[in-house]
């Protein structure tokens, strides 16, 4: 690696990347790409001899970023984000330029020392109880997903379960979450070797905005029981993927603990906007769960991947996890005085990503962090008062945090242009058709969620560079597709 060399052409990568920026809302949203579009431009195999950085960027400018879908837009409000920023962009470039593998202390320790201070700062803002920290004898690891995160979670109380009740008894192991839970839960018990049949979605409750009710969860564990099988995991969710619903955690750990159940916390989109004093509320009762996972890379600025996993008992995760070949014995690890983290994961080697979140609390600061994710609450609220003040449209469930989810409505009739529209035909077809126009015209990015048999389209704050214009701009949209389409429905 030659540094001069190297300085040359990371300058002109800088430059490509800051263009992107600039004029990144000049592309549409969505890719509109047709699928196997890349192959017919690109050769068949790769160079024989070397290329240019110059053409290669060129190739990158004509042929990949027509198939982005471009999710650092200001008009990218569909699943949720997962926004970046300077300070998460130098970090994972420092980290790169590194390029450490620090698997355990010994291998670098600044890695693994760092990660554990940052995950120590983090819990702190999140007020997490000391039994999660380092010094309460807990501790966090940062992993590339939620899914990692479950399924190591979901290890360590099998593990645990299985060495009380023997392992014979594997297939009698359930796992319980909501149908509201996202899909990494049930992926995670198909990893862990739990029986498919015993995997529980119960039913969400409407009336509680589509959360996990205690005493569904009761009735259910109680008829597992019954059965003879063995509750073995929760998993509660604070900020579903469809409609940012909040478990009630005090309330299902108080069931799932009284039998001796291991209780996990997703709170992957929701669980930055906890470090603000008047979201924490949504965490209350986490003294009572395992463990508690949140992605920084989704609204915390951090940029892919960060998950922030913390447990109260690493022990737990450590003595399913490791595995302590000869060629990695050394001095620190047999003295116990140091974390190895590759036992508190999958894999064995592991990026240094504890820099991004460090660059990313130290150049905002918590000050800025906090209002960085009011304003996308903020945001929210106005399109949620805009979606209110137009009768063809209501929000099926209150707004929590920055994501809003609309829906025409099919229990009220009203009126257009003076027609009277036949709320009968404003089925879930219908919003389907508004959503897919409003994508195709590039103009802004929305994403959609079944909820209890309702259509409705999502809109979800949180990319860096979204201002106050953007969601007047996404709701015009909104309203100029409606238009049309609501229209041509009640001729
Ligand atoms: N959990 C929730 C609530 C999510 O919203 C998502 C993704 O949006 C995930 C888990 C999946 O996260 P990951 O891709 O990090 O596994």
């Amino acid at each position: 690696l030659d540094p001069v060399e190297f300085r040359r052409q990371g300058h002109m990568m800088v430059d490509f990347i800051a263009d992107y920026y600039q004029n990144i809302d000049k592309y549409p949203v969505l890719s509109q790409v047709d699928p196997g579009y890349l192959r017919k431009r690109l050769p068949e195999s790769a160079p024989d001899n070397p290329e240019p950085i110059e053409t290669i960027l060129q190739d990158v400018q004509e042929h990949i970023v027509p198939g982005l879908t471009h999710w650092q837009s200001p008009s990218f409000f569909a699943y949720f984000a997962s926004n970046v920023s300077i300070a998460g962009f130098l970090g994972e470039m420092l980290s790169t330029g590194f390029n450490v593998v620090g698997f355990n202390w010994v291998s670098s320790p600044a890695a693994t020392e760092l990660e554990s201070i940052v995950m120590d700062w983090l819990g702190n803002l999140l007020s997490l109880p000391k039994s999660f920290l380092f010094s309460g004898n807990g501790g966090g690891v940062i992993h590339g997903s939620t899914c990692e995160a479950i399924v190591c979670t979901m290890a360590a109380s099998r593990d645990q379960m299985l060495s009380r009740i023997g392992g014979d008894n594997i297939g009698k192991l359930v796992v319980y979450g909501s149908d509201q839970t996202h899909s990494a839960l049930q992926k995670a018990s198909q990893i862990v070797g739990i029986n498919p049949k015993n995997f529980r979605a119960i039913e969400a409750t409407r009336s509680t905005t589509f959360a996990l009710s205690p005493e569904s969860l009761k009735l259910a564990i109680s008829s597992d029981i019954e059965a003879g099988l063995v509750p073995l995991f929760l998993c509660a969710t604070v900020g579903t993927t469809a409609t940012t619903a909040v478990d009630p955690l005090g309330p299902l750990c108080d069931v799932a603990k009284h039998h001796g159940m291991w209780v996990h916390v997703d709170a992957a989109y929701a669980g930055s906007a906890c470090i603000c004093p008047e979201f924490r509320h949504f965490i209350d009762g986490i003294e009572g769960v395992d463990s508690f996972s949140f992605n920084a890379h989704k609204w915390f600025f951090t940029g892919l991947d960060c998950c922030c996993l913390w447990v109260k008992n690493p022990g737990a995760l450590i003595s399913s996890l490791s595995a302590n070949p000869e060629f990695l014995r050394n001095k620190p690890t047999d003295s116990k005085q140091v974390v190895d983290y590759k036992d508190w994961q999958i894999a064995l080697s592991r990026r240094f990503r504890a820099m991004k979140l460090w660059l990313v609390l130290r150049s905002y600061g918590v000050v800025n962090l906090r209002n960085f994710l009011r304003s996308h609450v903020k945001m929210a609220k106005l399109f949620e008062g805009l979606v209110a003040m137009d009768q063809r449209f209501e929000i099926v469930v209150p707004r929590n945090f920055s994501m809003v989810p609309p829906t025409t409505p099919t229990s009220n009739s009203f009126h257009q242009n003076g027609i009277e529209i036949n709320v009968e035909k404003c089925t879930n077809e219908v919003n389907c058709k508004l959503l897919e126009a409003i994508n195709a015209s590039g103009r802004v990015f929305m994403t959609h969620a079944m909820v209890g048999g309702m259509y409705v389209i999502r809109c979800a704050v949180g990319v860096t560079q979204t201002e106050e214009k953007h969601i007047a701009m996404a709701w015009k949209v909104v309203q100029e597709h409606a238009d049309v389409i609501l229209k041509n429905n009640g001729d």
